[in-house]
């Protein structure tokens, strides 16, 4: 771990960062205009985020290289929800912890997740527990098929889930998902499945909420996503048309998980409209790539207002600057050159090697008009296709 530069101011804050990720690694590009010093903790070497800050490189359950990563700094913060929650309660005997464990508990457990949506009257699929294979066809007995079976830890971008669309699918999908349990765990992980009803939804949007130490709650636009094999493929922002009782009912709903956990912080909801009618599938208790498009598209980025909420400074404006667009890069290394030579494309690229399946970066687009953002982004997901089939 580097110490700072003899010409540094001594009072500087230093942010920790739990995770060095790209996520972390955008927190820190965000946060080092605004005078803050990052510190990461990860057993990854090599991470996005290490070029952007100091580095502890050691395993999530060596408190030792914990105590080192937490002495001296302002706060902590995570960039990543499978961080363990005995870890964040850890680091938080020695300094603030935001968002606060208990986000980490809720988020990282589907069923738990689940069950405060229901508590606080926020609309999402049936869903039920399932440790057996007879809960299972009694779950589907009760919610109907299609069906979707999710580990309740552990999945992201579509990975541990499977849909069940007949009766033959109840018993190879138990077996693999639940094997996957056992060969990932031997402990926490075999926490067991959650079935929900399938939600033959119209689209997918997401909002990202902030909330201060003090209380003060801001709201992104709500923002249209896309997925490409579970992975976020693009997304748009403002909704377009606006609607506005959406937009609030979604906001609500924010709020309410917010205030019920003395959030503090980024949060993201993922939202099924369903005919209109939206349901909660998930939430992330940190800054999330379905809001990439606020670096460019708004006047204060989700990854400025984290770093504002967490160290107890008033929030920036969420409002949007224009017609928004983001694109993920995805599995291969994009033709650099030539996406930085289409007009108006942003590149944010996270300095990682390429690997099927891994998000290397991302296209910002802000336009005055939404024929203006669906041009430029049509020519930019051609050439990405281009370039894939080798012809770029
Ligand atoms: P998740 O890991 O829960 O975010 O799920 C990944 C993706 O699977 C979502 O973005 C949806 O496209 C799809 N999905 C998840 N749960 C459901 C559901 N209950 N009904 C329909 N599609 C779902």
């Amino acid at each position: 771990m580097s110490t700072p530069p003899s010409h540094a101011a001594k009072d500087a804050a230093t942010v920790g960062v739990l995770g060095n990720g790209q996520l972390g690694r955008m927190l820190a590009l965000a946060g080092l205009p605004l005078g803050l010093r990052f510190r990461f903790f990860d057993p990854a070497p090599d991470a996005p985020a290490c070029a952007a800050g100091a580095c502890v490189l050691a395993p999530f359950d060596d408190l030792a290289a914990a105590d080192r990563f937490a002495r001296g700094l302002t706060v902590c913060t995570y960039e990543f929800e499978n961080v363990p929650a005995a870890l964040a309660r850890h680091i938080e005997r020695a300094v603030p912890v935001r968002p606060g464990p208990l986000a980490l508990d809720v988020s990282q457990d589907r069923l738990a997740e689940k069950s405060l949506f229901r508590t606080l009257n926020i609309p999402t699929p049936a869903f039920l527990p399932i440790d057996s294979l007879d809960d299972l066809r009694a779950g589907i007995a009760s919610v109907g098929l299609p069906g979707v079976l999710k580990t309740r830890r552990g999945g992201y971008d579509g990975k541990g889930q499977q849909v069940l669309r007949k009766p033959e699918d109840l018993q190879p999908a138990f077996a693999s998902l639940t094997a996957g349990l056992a060969q990932d765990a031997g402990g926490a992980r075999s926490a067991g499945l959650i079935l929900e009803a399938f939600v033959p939804f119209t689209r997918e949007l997401s909002v990202i909420a902030v909330r201060s130490t003090k209380g003060q709650v801001a709201f992104y636009p709500l923002t249209l996503n896309t997925h490409q094999s579970g992975i976020l493929h693009t997304s748009f922002a403002p909704l377009s048309p606006l609607s506005p009782e959406m937009e609030s009912t979604a906001h609500g709903y924010a709020r309410a998980i917010m205030e019920h956990l003395d959030y503090v912080g980024v949060m993201a909801l993922e939202l099924f409209d369903h005919n209109g009618r939206l349901l909660a599938n998930e939430t992330a208790p940190r800054v999330h790539n379905s809001g990439h498009w606020t670096i460019d598209g708004c006047v204060t980025s989700q990854f400025e207002n984290h770093l504002r909420a967490i160290m107890g400074w008033p929030l920036g404006s969420t409002e949007a600057l224009g017609a928004c667009a983001m694109i993920n890069i995805v599995g291969q290394s994009p033709p650099t050159e030539a996406l930085a030579s289409l007009a108006g494309a942003r590149l944010h690229l996270y300095d990682k090697a390429p690997r099927p399946g891994r998000k290397l970066g991302h296209i910002n687009f802000v336009e005055r008009s939404e024929a203006d953002l669906h041009a430029r982004v049509n020519a930019a997901l051609d050439l990405l296709a281009r370039s894939r089939s080798g012809g770029a």
